[in-house]
């Protein structure tokens, strides 16, 4: 019998005391289970909560050879457990990129076809789905199964946004983006207030890339202080002399670091109160343009390895939510009011706008609406704060983010629709055995 180990996901919490098997080859996958072991299946942990959690885990991060890049077409297929990261490495300097990107680079290609990841650009491109072609996946009894939109298709749809719940994706074809740089052209604009961040984000509809940090802990007037960063992927006459010498230039800085877990004190109200006024002080005019790289736009927490040690070792949750937008600045006023009255300081709340989904990505997150990201430390008083947010989104009709949850109302997050299986994680039984 394997040795079971703890295993946490991005968040730190919950644990779950599991066994590991890794898939070292995509073609004979090897692996053992039999039908009435309950396995889930894991990429790079980069969910929050339990989502690849689960009492026998199974990884592809051994999966990682790339294995076919068509610069013709723009379509690349790899093995499931390569990371964005290293598909970065590759693709910039050949001037392509990837379609639909999250906040962190360090997610396995699988990983972002089970949650159907979202990034900044989900109101003009949609999740990643919307350029996956094909995945090959290993299903309970053993099987490889082809599956594409027109091969499949009900299966293929079930494992997007499925949660690992359908089978262990092997090999991913998916649609690049062509760039000319690798830099983007970005403006950072102040807004005083929630009114303001809604209006900056209706006239910002056309910028490919749209984003905004909220500072929490204000109240009233100034409710919803915040800062929209939009880009574009910048040309070659956006870039300055120096940076034309290497335009498609792959930065891999070495990240700063963070050794161990903070003390569970050092993050707290005043810390949070202090940086957040830092951060919107920082830029002194109401506009900025800048010229920036693609790791500072999309990655800016990724420089810094290991930050969710911050947190302290009892980990944190993330919140993550939409609602539809017709309520949206209604519910961001309600939540933001309820944050800021708890003293529960978020250190991280970020909103997108999210456009019409693919209807035919039935366990998909998002819909056409705002989605705002919150992190808690994990305390007594966080677990308090959880279910008074929720009942605002539920009365709202919205939704929780499966791959960042843990804690939420599983009225709250989107009933999967899946088939038969012995694919199960943590998350999968506390949202079932609840609904
Ligand atoms: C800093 C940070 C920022 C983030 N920003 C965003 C964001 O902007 N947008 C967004 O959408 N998400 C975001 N996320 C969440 C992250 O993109 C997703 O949770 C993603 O699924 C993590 O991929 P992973 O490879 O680490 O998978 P894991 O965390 O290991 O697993 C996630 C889910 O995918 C399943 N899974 C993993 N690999 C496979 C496979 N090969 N076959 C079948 N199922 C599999 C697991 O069972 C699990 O349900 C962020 C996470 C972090 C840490």
């Amino acid at each position: 019998m394997q040795k079971k180990k703890e295993i946490s996901n991005w968040g730190n919490f919950p644990t779950s005391i599991s066994s590991e098997q890794w898939i070292l080859n995509s073609k004979d996958p090897g692996i053992t289970f039999n039908q009435t072991e309950k396995i889930i299946p894991r990429g790079n942990g980069r969910c929050y909560g339990d989502a690849s959690l689960g009492e026998n885990i199974v990884s592809t991060r051994y999966l990682t050879n790339f294995l076919e890049l068509d610069e013709d077409t723009l379509e690349m297929e790899c093995e499931s457990g390569v990371l964005f990261s290293d598909l970065l490495d590759l693709l910039i300097p050949k001037g392509l990129f990837l379609p639909v990107t999250p906040g962190t680079k360090f997610i396995t290609v699988g990983g972002a076809v089970a949650a159907d990841v979202h990034g900044k650009n989900h109101h003009k491109d949609g999740c990643f789905s919307s350029y996956v072609i094909s995945f090959q996946l290993l299903t309970s009894d053993h099987k490889i199964i082809n599956c594409s939109k027109e091969e499949n298709s009900e299966l293929f749809w079930q494992t997007i946004g499925g949660m690992g719940l359908t089978g262990i994706i092997l090999r991913v074809r998916f649609r690049l983006l062509q760039i000319e740089t690798s830099y983007i052209s970005q403006e950072s604009i102040k807004a005083k207030n929630l009114d303001e961040i809604f209006d900056l984000f209706e006239d910002s509809k056309d910028w490919k890339y749209t984003v905004a940090w909220i500072d929490c802990l204000q109240k009233k007037k100034n409710l919803g202080r915040s800062v929209l960063l939009r880009g574009e992927h910048a040309s070659i006459d956006d870039l300055d002399q120096n940076k034309r010498k290497r335009p498609l230039l792959v930065e891999n800085k070495k990240s700063f670091s963070i050794p161990f877990f903070f003390p569970a004190f050092t993050l707290n109200w005043w810390t949070v109160k202090i940086f957040n006024l830092l951060y919107f002080y920082k830029q002194r005019s109401k506009k900025k343009s800048a010229v920036v790289s693609y790791n500072t736009f999309f990655y800016p927490l990724d420089s810094i390895e290991g930050w969710n040690k911050i947190y302290g070792k009892k980990g944190f949750i993330q919140y993550q939510f939409v609602v539809p937008l017709e309520t949206s600045k209604e519910v961001l006023r309600e939540i933001l009011e309820l944050i800021a009255v708890s003293r529960q300081a978020s250190f991280l709340a970020v909103l997108k706008l999210f456009g019409e989904n693919s209807p035919e990505a039935i366990n998909s997150f998002p819909m056409k609406g705002y989605t705002l990201a919150l992190d808690f430390k994990v305390t007594q008083k966080t677990l308090e704060l959880v279910p008074k947010m929720d009942a605002i989104i539920l009365k709202h009709k919205g939704r929780i983010y499966r791959a960042k949850d843990c804690v939420s109302d599983p009225r709250l997050t989107n009933y999967l629709q899946l088939p038969e299986s012995n694919f199960e994680s943590l998350q999968s039984i506390r949202i079932n055995s609840k609904i």
